[in-house]
């Protein structure tokens, strides 16, 4: 028997700090849970789930124009968005139930308030009581970046505050070029917007195959978002008929709402890391080993906070494998390859492992199938769009080290294909599977051309 309060103390509700208090108590250990805000974090109150629930809302455009074509008349759409924020409202409600009442369930006692440390043992809670543990789990997620210095600032918003808009804003620039930028830069034009997005670079995306990239671009200008690159915003004014953005190179564009999408830092202010001496990075996020181990030896960090790969199922998967490792004597850890990922554009982006260019320098040979074709229901609904699916194959071994799709459901198709990848699986395996038609995914048994082969330098 130990000395303090609990065995473990977990600071943050979200998807890896619920995860690992779950299991831990599962174990037998004494677990306790602080959350400041609402239980299941980001992805549940401000991320993946009303994300998702908005990017579907916004591809109902697509299917009342579309239905035209299989013969369907129908009376002008319209779209009402306080009724779409109370439904998602009342799903994510639901949701934070869920979560509360699962570590009610496994006997976690909570704590709805904020935990900082007072030395590597005791936490002080925002009440003013302390409380010790044994060992500590530092999960406390990310939030949204903005430059504080910038004039006008304050007329902007975040991922943070678009979920919940009395208004609906009918002219919106996005700023920046991942998937935030992205993602949202799609709803809000599928949703009827008049969208600007705004990226500092000149190609969105960065660090995505290039292909991909290219690919949602060209369908983003054909969906009417207009794209404006190679800026940056200097200042942002409130007027009668708006705000306005002033760009490093003189122009500017005019909108209701300037949404900042500028990447995301760990939530690591004022925690009280320093005092007790965490090690930290470039910005601040947590450094841990293969085991979410801090340099000080009660103390682990999973999720954002590391900033390693700032996804909820790497967060949930990392807060389970401390969790069994530390309480349930069965140590495991975290294999960081082959993560599969989507954008949810749309059309949606969906990959796994390696892209292009990183794939050349690790493949001497690299095999490229690329195809690129008219989904079959733009036959009938005259959408002028097309799916992208590239295969980027190790020309030594045969091994399929990159899958990258653009189009409808490329997130679904691409999980399944990461579980043959994971495998190990070759061109060979792929071209063996029975396709199954008709589908858009059959593609990717049916590519038996090579577009293109290319080797590294001296090979
Ligand atoms: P979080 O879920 O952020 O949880 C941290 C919790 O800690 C928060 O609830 C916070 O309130 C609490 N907290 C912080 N400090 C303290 C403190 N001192 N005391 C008490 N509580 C504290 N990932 C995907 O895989 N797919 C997606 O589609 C996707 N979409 C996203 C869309 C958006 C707009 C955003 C912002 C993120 C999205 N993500 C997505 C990323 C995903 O949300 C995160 O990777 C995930 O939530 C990280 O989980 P976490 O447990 O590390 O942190
Ligand atoms: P990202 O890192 O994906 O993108 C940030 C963007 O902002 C980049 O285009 C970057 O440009 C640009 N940027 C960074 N700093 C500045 C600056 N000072 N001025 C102007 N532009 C800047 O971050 P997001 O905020 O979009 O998302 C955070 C993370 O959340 C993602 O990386 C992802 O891990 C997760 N997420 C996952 C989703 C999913 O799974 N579908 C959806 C949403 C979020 P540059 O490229 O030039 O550096």
């Amino acid at each position: 028997m130990t000395s303090y309060d609990f065995d473990l103390f977990v600071i943050g509700g979200g998807s890896g700090g619920v995860r690992a208090a779950r299991i831990a108590s599962g174990h037998g250990a004494r677990v306790a849970l602080a959350e400041e805000f609402r239980f299941g974090g980001t992805c549940v109150i401000r991320g993946c789930v009303p994300k998702k629930l908005l990017v579907y809302a916004s591809r109902y455009s697509d299917a009342f124009e579309d239905a035209a074509g299989f013969g369907w008349d129908a009376e002008e759409p319209t779209f009402d968005w306080p009724r779409l924020i109370a439904a998602k409202d009342k799903e994510i409600a639901r949701l934070e139930g869920l979560y509360k009442s699962g570590l009610d369930g496994a006997d976690v006692t909570v704590f709805e308030e904020r935990a900082t440390f007072v030395d590597r043992h005791t936490l002080r809670l925002s009440s003013g009581r302390t409380v010790s543990a044994d060992k500590i789990l530092i999960a406390t997620g990310g939030a949204p970046n903005i430059d504080d210095k910038m004039e006008g600032i304050e007329h902007v918003i975040t991922s943070n505050e678009a979920f919940d808009l009395a208004q609906f804003p009918e002219r919106v620039v996005v700023y920046g070029g991942g998937y935030i930028a992205v993602e949202f830069a799609g709803i809000f034009a599928g949703l009827g917007a008049d969208v600007s997005l705004v990226y500092r670079g000149e190609k969105i995306l960065r660090g995505f195959d290039e292909d991909l990239r290219d690919a949602v671009m060209e369908a983003y200008q054909k969906r009417g978002i207009r794209l404006v690159l190679g800026q940056v915003f200097t200042k942002i004014e409130k007027t009668g008929r708006g705000l306005v953005g002033h760009m490093d190179n003189g122009a500017h564009l005019e909108a209701d709402q300037f949404m900042f999408a500028i990447g995301r830092s760990p939530n690591v202010q004022g925690l009280g890391l320093e005092e007790i001496g965490v090690k930290q990075g470039w910005n601040g996020h947590i450094v841990v080993d293969k085991n979410s181990a801090t340099n000080i030896d009660n103390v682990f960090a999973v999720g954002d906070v590391c900033d390693r790969f700032n996804l909820t199922p790497v967060a949930i998967r990392e807060g389970h494998a401390f969790a069994d490792t530390q309480f349930g004597a069965k140590p495991w850890e975290i294999d960081h390859q082959m993560i599969p990922t989507a954008v949810f554009s749309t059309p949606e982006i969906g990959t796994v492992g390696l892209p292009e260019h990183e794939a050349i320098e690790q493949c001497k040979v690299l095999d490229i199938y690329k195809s690129e074709f008219r989904p079959m229901r733009a036959t009938l609904s005259g959408r002028d769009e097309k799916v992208l699916m590239k295969l980027l194959v190790d020309g030594e071994s045969d091994r399929v080290v990159g899958c990258h799709i653009v189009g409808d459901d490329a997130g679904e198709i691409v999980q399944m294909a990461a579980i043959a990848m994971r495998m190990g699986a070759t061109k060979a395996d792929f071209d063996r599977t029975m396709a199954l038609h008709p589908s858009a995914a059959e593609e990717l048994v049916t590519m038996r051309n090579k577009t293109e082969t290319r080797r590294q330098a001296g090979s």
